[in-house]
């Protein structure tokens, strides 16, 4: 019987690059039944609910989803769906991959990281949300434990062993932040002890944005806590090409989504020229997940020659295509 994919085309570019993917995971013969839902402001519209429980229930059965961007109202009542599924479906590990293609118009050449983001706890996990009654003063928990920083550490190591990297950098703030993120390198240091063939080194979240910045060669996986990584993705993603280009896995033991990390990019939504990329690259994710390595490297070569050729790339890596016409050139290299 073939794997149910749940799918979630979301907001903004969403339907147009996870449309993208998946005609490019059909062209590549890969035998999936995909099961649409919905959430984000989508769903907010049809049923009143960001998060409709009809979409974690399909999540519950399937297992495997592949995300498209979710965009939360700003402002009081409404909390981040994205924050909500990792929470729901304890995705503890938010595995953020950057790397250069030939071709796409970029800062750097030949950058190869991964950073590995604590996705469930630290300033993301919701509590203590406050604001005076007079709006003068706001408060918000950062909350780290043991429990879940071991987990993050641990499977960043574990990752760079399969998957022979060289090197973590556990990236923190513990001269400031001493209670959490002082925790959090502590235990660090802990399980960086059980891995004695892979370097270890620690920077401070300031410095380790600088070095990004000016000599991002020096990184290989990257682990660090909940904000920090989602500020560490982005920077990590414009070394590479930007946004369009950086894909996001959510892990858990039970579950796993797939995503592109930028949001709905409402600026280009609707005019057919987001690069479909890191929603590619998410499926690519979510097949090696399946180890389904076969399709999973024909996708990557015929994309990376389609960007390498770079007559049909879409206008953020410098070209004029369309999403489709982009599209359809990854699928006739496949
Ligand atoms: P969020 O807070 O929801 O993550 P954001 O405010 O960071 O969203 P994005 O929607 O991620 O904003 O977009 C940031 C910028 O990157 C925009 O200018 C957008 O057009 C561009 N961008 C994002 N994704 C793509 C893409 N796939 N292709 C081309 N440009 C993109």
């Amino acid at each position: 019987m073939s794997t149910i994919i749940t799918v979630i085309k979301g907001d903004g570019i969403g339907p147009s690059i996870v449309d993208a993917a998946i005609q490019i995971l059909n062209s590549a013969g890969c035998d999936f039944c995909y099961e649409y839902v919905d959430a984000g402001m989508v769903a907010l519209e049809k049923s009143g609910q960001l998060l409709p429980h009809s979409t974690t229930d399909a999540i519950t059965r399937n297992k495997i989803v592949l995300k498209g961007p979710l965009t939360t109202p700003i402002g009081e009542g409404f909390s981040s769906v994205n924050v909500s599924l990792r929470q729901i479906f304890a995705l503890y590990a938010n595995v953020r991959p950057v790397v250069s293609f030939v071709g796409a118009k970029a800062r750097y050449e030949n950058i190869n990281i991964i950073t590995v983001r604590e996705n469930t706890e630290g300033l993301y996990s919701s509590v203590g949300q406050f604001v005076s009654k007079d709006g003068e003063i706001a408060e918000a928990t950062s909350i780290i434990t043991r429990r879940a920083s071991e987990q993050i550490v641990t499977f960043a190591f574990e990752m760079a062993l399969r998957d022979n990297r060289k090197k973590v950098t556990i990236v923190h703030k513990a001269n400031i932040l001493k209670s959490t993120s002082g925790l959090f390198l502590k235990i660090a240091r802990e399980i960086a002890k059980n891995y004695p063939t892979i370097e270890t080194n620690e920077m401070i979240v300031d410095n380790a944005c600088m070095q990004l910045v000016m000599n991002p060669h020096q990184f290989d996986v990257i682990v660090t806590t909940n904000l920090f990584g989602d500020i560490i993705s982005d920077l990590c993603a414009d070394l590479v090409g930007g946004l369009g280009m950086a894909p996001g896995a959510n892990i858990g033991k039970d579950y796993a989504i797939f995503e592109a990390v930028h949001g709905g990019a409402p600026d280009i939504a609707g005019k057919n020229i987001a690069n479909p990329s890191s929603m590619i690259l998410a499926a690519v994710q979510m097949l090696n997940h399946l180890q389904l390595t076969e399709p999973a490297e024909r996708i990557t070569h015929a994309l990376r020659e389609t960007i390498r050729i770079g007559d049909r790339t879409t206008p953020d890596l410098g070209g004029t295509s369309s999403t489709t016409d982009f599209t359809h050139a990854v699928i006739s290299r496949l």
